[in-house]
């Protein structure tokens, strides 16, 4: 059986390896495409619904503190490297934490979710206009000058489709941040199925820096730069991964940190996985730095901008 890749049609693509979802149980298939590297989770449920347990990205108060800084630092980067205000708009906004830092710097804002659920937080407490629905529901003349994708691109079904619709809604020498996890890191080359950041099915598409060049250059936009610099993913999908291939629950770490009812920190589990995980996190970091010195870090975030 040929599935053909989502990113260059090509009918080369090949089953690579297996990995379980840490939520069901389930087991799915990782596919590759000989072509332009992209990976792809293979089957894909029709619905993703049952996949998100309820304590998806359900952080302590501390570790959301944490995320929170991190990616607003983020955002004051991407917009003062522009050097002027615009109109930004954030694919999967979330929390809308990315948004209300971009709006502190003197931008229009808007951000996209999928649920009404999912974009509440973002609506009621931060106050920013969030449109629910697919991107199809952007409005065909919206023009934007930054257009992010912050850790959304690998959840879309369609990611080709996706990145041409940002092409288009973006203005002639507008800016695409995508921030994707890394399918050429050295992590996930060492963890294959048991790699934190496959996070299948949830994660449909894998990429690596050339085949999201590839897909970027075929809706028409020119990449910029890539960086990989990650505090907040990149040691613990370290930690993780090891403890993943030690045989510990997947993602026992995360899992912990995101309250699942079913692995509670005081049990004999819980206690040896927090263990280890306070072991390993020194030469977790410690190979984290040196992977983005050597560009193979495991979350990549990627600029590129529509050709004047
Ligand atoms: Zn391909």
């Amino acid at each position: 059986m040929n599935i053909a890749c989502r990113i260059c049609g090509s009918q080369r693509t090949a089953h690579w390896f297996d990995s379980p979802d840490h939520v069901t149980g389930e087991v799915f298939g990782l596919w590759r495409c000989e072509d332009c590297g992209f990976g792809f989770t293979w089957p894909q449920p029709r619905s993703l619904d049952r996949y998100y347990a309820d304590f998806y990205r359900d952080y302590d108060r501390a570790s959301a503190g944490l995320l929170q800084r991190l990616q607003q630092r983020r955002a004051r980067r991407w917009v003062r490297a522009l050097g002027h205000t615009g109109r930004c708009l954030d694919i999967g906004c979330g929390d809308g934490w990315i948004l209300t830092e971009i709006r502190r710097q003197g931008w229009r804002v808007v951000g996209l979710e999928r649920t009404v659920e999912s974009a509440r937080f973002a609506r009621e407490v931060q106050r920013l206009p969030v449109i629910v629905g697919p991107l199809e529901a952007m409005r065909d003349d919206a023009r934007f000058d930054l257009i992010v994708l912050h850790q959304a691109l690998e959840h879309l079904p369609d990611p080709m489709d996706t990145l041409q619709h940002c092409g288009r809604l973006l203005r002639p020498g507008g800016r695409l941040v995508v921030a994707v996890p890394n399918l050429d890191s050295w992590q996930a080359r060492w963890a294959r199925g048991h790699w934190l950041h496959l996070d299948v099915p949830r994660h449909l598409g894998h990429f690596s820096p050339a085949s999201l060049r590839r897909a970027l250059e075929r809706a028409g936009l020119s990449w910029e730069s890539a960086r990989y610099v990650s505090w907040e993913y990149d040691p613990v999908g370290w930690v993780d991964s090891a403890l993943n291939k030690l045989g510990f629950p997947m993602n026992a770490l995360l899992r912990i940190i995101q309250h699942d009812p079913r692995l509670r920190p005081g049990s004999v589990v819980g206690v040896a996985a927090l263990m280890l995980a306070a072991v390993l996190i020194l030469p977790a970091t410690l190979l984290a730095i040196l992977s983005w010195a050597t560009r193979r870090g495991a979350i990549m975030e990627v600029q590129a901008y529509r050709p004047r």
